[in-house]
Order: structure tokens, then C-alpha cells, then sequence
């Protein structure tokens, strides 16, 4: 196997175009799990750890946070990403162990695409945007265009991505997931809410309930026609359970090796009803 580190974007670019069987890696925790069990056997690796620009996170004024694909979750754990996109803060904060939080990032999380990943359901909530880069283009794709299926997108063989996106929101938001014990662990339902209370809405996604993550338009609507969404306003319990429930039932859940599919609704309609309880507390 070849490996070829670069350390340019342009470089790493050029790598994928001249070899079709090129696999980019970036942290490895995803990768070389599946190299190791013979799932996958690249001839050539293109690895793009030591390429700078990958690893900046850019705040620019129209409120809008830039994250390089390559920034690991041990850095967006911290500042700025905990203050200006919590919830992101929080997804990073449960993945995996210190050490796979220490070298994992964004870009692996949306290249494997898994409906588990942890930080899509935040990406879906707050309609992030997806960079791509080939050698001669790049394009800005939604994240609900992106993710087409379990473990599919739209990326393109010779596309590298190189950033996200992020909408810097004002009111609250949170993400929560449910696994099998505390720690280390793929999620078997998750949540991420955002609470705008200048536009006075409120957003859910869901993670490992459906082929790709789900944005609960329906529960979206329906709890801005009972309720006034703007900051202060408390939320009555039957009102977020009954939000709970209508999230629930936006879920497509499957039983699998992790659980089943009515654990998986029922879990939802939890997550979703304490993140509403706690956005409007
Ligand atoms: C022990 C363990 C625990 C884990 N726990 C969790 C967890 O709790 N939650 C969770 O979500 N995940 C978990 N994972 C999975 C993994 O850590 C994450 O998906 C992580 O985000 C992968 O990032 P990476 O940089 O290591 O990706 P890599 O392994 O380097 O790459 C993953 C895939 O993305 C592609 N890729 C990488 N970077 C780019 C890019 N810039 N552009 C295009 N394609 C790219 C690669 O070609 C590859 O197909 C765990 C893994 C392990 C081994």
C-alpha cells in the first residue's frame, strides 16, 4: 500500500484524481477499522492530517462559524465551538474515547456517513453547509442534500471535504443520545434542538432512527402552531410530551444488533421532550 501524506489541499487533491482506488484518511478511527477487518483494501492512501487549512475554524460576520473537516473533536469540546455552537460542543463530547476524540473529526464523521454519527444530527438542525473541493471546483451542498442514504452522500470520488458551515444561532441548544452504557459508545437514538428565539422556532434531528438522519418537520410545525416559540416563554409538560410523541412518530427506526425499534421510539420521545423542557425551562 501507498501512503501519501500531504501536506497541501492541492496535493492531496491532485493524489485522489491520478489513483480511482485512493482512500483519504484523516483521523484513522473510522478507516482503519475497516482496513483492519478487510472490509476495505486501498492500494493507495491519500492522508490529510497535515494539511493546515483543514484544521482552522473561521467565525466570519454574517454569523456564520467555518470548521475546517479536519478539526478533532477534542478541540471543538472547547472555545469558540462551546459558545457559539453548544450543541456541537456537546455531539463532540460524546464520541468515542479521549483518544479517538483526540484525532476523529468532522470530515470522517460525514465521509462515513453513518446514520450514528454524532454530529450530523446537529449539522441537520442547524442546516449546515457542506464544502466540497475538487482540483478545478467547488460547490457548497446543504447538509440535507449531502447525506442520501446509510453511509451514502453525494461526494463524488476526486472531492475532498474541506469545511462546514455552521449558522451561529441565538437562543438554546442541546444534543443528547442514548446508547447502550455511559461511555464509548454508538448511539441507538439521538437528538440535537435548536431553540431560535430571534425567529421564534424551534428545530429537531434525529440520529440512528432511519436511514439517514431526520429532520422532524411535522413536530416542527405543529409546536409552532400551539406554542409561542420567542425567549421566556415556559413550556407546559403535557405540550412537550406530547412533542415527544409526534417526534416518535416522525422516526423510522429498525431493531438491530444495538435495539429495537420500539426502544429506539420510546427513547426519542424522551430526548425530544426533556431538550424542549430544557430550551424553555
Ligand atoms: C472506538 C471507537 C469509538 C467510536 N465512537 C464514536 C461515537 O461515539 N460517535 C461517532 O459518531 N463515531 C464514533 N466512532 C467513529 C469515528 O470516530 C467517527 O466517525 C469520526 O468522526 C471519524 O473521523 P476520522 O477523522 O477518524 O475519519 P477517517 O477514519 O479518517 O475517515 C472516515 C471516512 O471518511 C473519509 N474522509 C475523511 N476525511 C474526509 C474528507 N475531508 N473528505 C472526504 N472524505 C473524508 C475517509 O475516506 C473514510 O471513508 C468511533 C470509532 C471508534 C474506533
Amino acid at each position: 500500500m501507498t501512503v501519501i501524506v500531504a501536506k497541501e489541499l492541492t496535493t492531496a487533491l491532485a493524489a485522489l484524481r491520478e489513483h480511482a482506488d485512493a482512500r483519504l484518511i484523516q483521523g484513522g478511527t473510522d478507516l482503519m477499522v475497516e482496513i483492519n477487518f478487510n472490509h476495505v483494501k486501498p492500494t493507495t492512501m491519500v492522508s490529510l492530517r497535515d494539511i493546515e487549512e483543514l484544521r482552522t475554524i473561521r467565525t466570519v460576520t454574517s454569523g456564520i462559524m467555518t470548521i475546517g473537516s479536519g478539526v478533532p473533536y477534542s478541540v471543538l469540546e472547547g472555545e469558540p465551538v462551546l459558545s457559539a455552537i453548544p450543541a456541537l460542543a456537546q455531539a463532540s463530547r460524546t464520541v468515542g474515547s479521549p483518544q479517538i476524540r483526540a484525532t476523529g473529526s468532522l470530515g470522517g464523521n460525514l465521509g462515513t456517513c453513518s446514520p450514528a454519527g454524532d454530529t450530523l444530527p446537529v449539522m441537520f438542525a442547524l442546516d449546515a453547509m457542506i464544502h466540497l473541493n475538487t482540483l478545478d471546483s467547488s460547490r457548497v451542498v446543504s447538509i440535507h442534500d449531502f447525506m442520501t442514504g446509510v453511509k451514502r452522500s453525494v461526494r463524488q470520488h476526486d472531492e475532498i471535504i474541506t469545511a462546514i458551515d455552521f449558522p451561529v444561532v441565538n437562543g438554546w441548544q442541546g444534543y443528547s443520545k442514548v446508547g447502550v452504557r455511559n461511555a464509548m459508545v454508538i448511539s441507538v437514538a439521538s437528538a440535537c434542538l435548536v431553540a431560535d428565539h430571534e425567529n421564534a422556532n424551534v428545530r429537531i434531528a434525529l440520529g440512528s432512527v432511519g436511514p439517514t438522519i431526520i429532520r422532524c418537520r411535522e413536530s416542527e410545525a405543529w409546536l409552532k402552531s400551539v406554542h409561542d416559540l420567542s425567549a421566556g416563554q415556559s413550556i407546559s409538560l403535557d405540550v412537550a410530551s406530547e412533542f415527544g410523541r409526534r417526534a416518535a412518530a416522525e422516526s423510522s427506526p429498525i431493531d438491530d444488533h444495538r435495539s429495537t425499534a420500539e426502544y429506539r421510539r420510546h427513547a426519542i420521545s424522551v430526548l425530544a421532550s426533556r431538550l424542549l423542557r430544557k430550551a424553555y425551562q
